[in-house]
C-alpha cells in the first residue's frame, strides 16, 4: 500500500528535524446536511481544522446555527452564487469576464459582508472561486474589497494577494465523480512532503462516497500525530510571519 511512501516520507523529515504543513479545504457548504455532519466529524475525530468554503449566494441561518458547536472550523467565501456564466464549450467559471466586472465586484463584496457579518471571528478574508477558476483583472479587485488571501488549485502563482491553494481532490471529477484512488493520493501527498510546501487536502463533502471517508480516515490516522507533519489551520497559516516563505522548508 502506498500509504507506505507517505509515512517514510514523514519520517524522513521527522529524523532531520522538520515538518510538513497540511491545511484542509472543503467546498460548496450550504446548509447542514448528513454528509456535512460526517465530514466535521472525520476531521473533529482528528482533531483537523477545515476551512469551509461556503456558497453565500445560497446559505443561510441555519448553517450558522449548525456551526457555532464546531471550534475548528473557518469560513471562507466560495464565489456569490457558484453559477457557471462562462460559454458553452468552455470549462465552468463563475468569475470570468462573462458579465460586467462591476456586477463581479458587487457580488464579491455582498458575499463578504453577509459572511463576515454572521461567522466574525471565524471568517476568513480568503476568495475560493467556484471550479477554482478567476480571470487576473477579478483577482486584482480582491484586496479593495478586503479579502487578503485566493485559494484555488494546483501550484500558487505570484499576485496581488496571498495564495493558500489546494493541491490533492479526493474525488474523481471526470471518471466516476465518487473517490479518487487511495495509493495514487497518497503517492502524491508523499510526493508533495519531498518537493516542499504547504499541502492543502480537498474535499466536497456532498459528493462524498465511503472511498473518500475511509481515505481521510487513513490519512489523518498517519498524519494527525506524526511529527513530521503539521495540520494548521488557514488563518494560521496565513497569518505566519514566515508565509509564503515558509512553504518551502
Ligand atoms: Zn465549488
Amino acid at each position: 500500500m502506498t500509504e507506505r511512501l507517505l509515512i517514510e516520507a514523514l519520517d524522513r523529515l521527522a529524523a532531520h528535524g522538520k515538518h510538513v504543513t497540511f491545511w484542509l479545504r472543503d467546498d460548496d457548504c450550504v446548509e447542514p446536511t448528513a454528509a456535512l455532519d460526517t465530514f466535521l466529524a472525520t476531521a473533529g475525530g482528528h482533531h483537523i481544522p477545515a476551512t469551509l468554503a461556503v456558497i453565500p449566494g445560497r446559505t443561510g441561518a441555519s448553517l450558522v446555527r449548525r456551526l457555532e458547536t464546531e471550534r475548528d472550523v473557518l469560513i471562507a467565501v466560495h464565489g456569490w452564487s457558484h453559477e457557471n456564466h462562462g460559454p458553452q464549450g468552455v470549462k465552468k467559471r463563475e468569475l470570468g469576464l462573462d458579465r460586467p466586472i462591476e456586477t463581479i465586484r458587487d457580488e464579491l463584496r455582498q458575499g463578504f459582508e453577509l459572511l463576515a457579518g454572521w461567522y466574525g471571528k471565524r471568517f476568513l478574508p480568503m476568495l475560493v472561486p467556484p471550479w477554482n477558476r478567476i480571470d487576473a483583472a477579478v483577482t486584482a479587485l480582491l484586496p479593495a474589497l478586503g479579502y487578503d488571501a485566493l485559494s484555488t488549485f494546483g501550484p500558487e502563482k505570484p499576485g496581488p494577494l496571498k495564495m493558500l491553494n489546494t493541491h490533492v481532490d479526493v474525488i474523481d471529477w471526470h471518471g466516476t465523480r465518487g473517490g479518487r484512488d487511495a495509493d495514487t493520493m497518497f503517492a502524491e501527498a508523499a510526493a508533495l512532503c519531498i518537493s516542499g510546501g504547504v499541502i492543502g487536502v480537498l474535499t466536497h463533502h456532498l459528493v462524498h462516497d465511503g472511498a473518500v471517508t475511509d481515505f481521510l480516515e487513513r490519512l489523518f490516522g498517519i498524519t494527525a500525530k506524526h511529527p513530521g507533519c503539521r495540520w494548521r489551520s488557514a488563518a494560521d497559516i496565513l497569518s505566519s510571519p514566515a508565509f509564503p516563505a515558509d512553504q518551502k522548508t
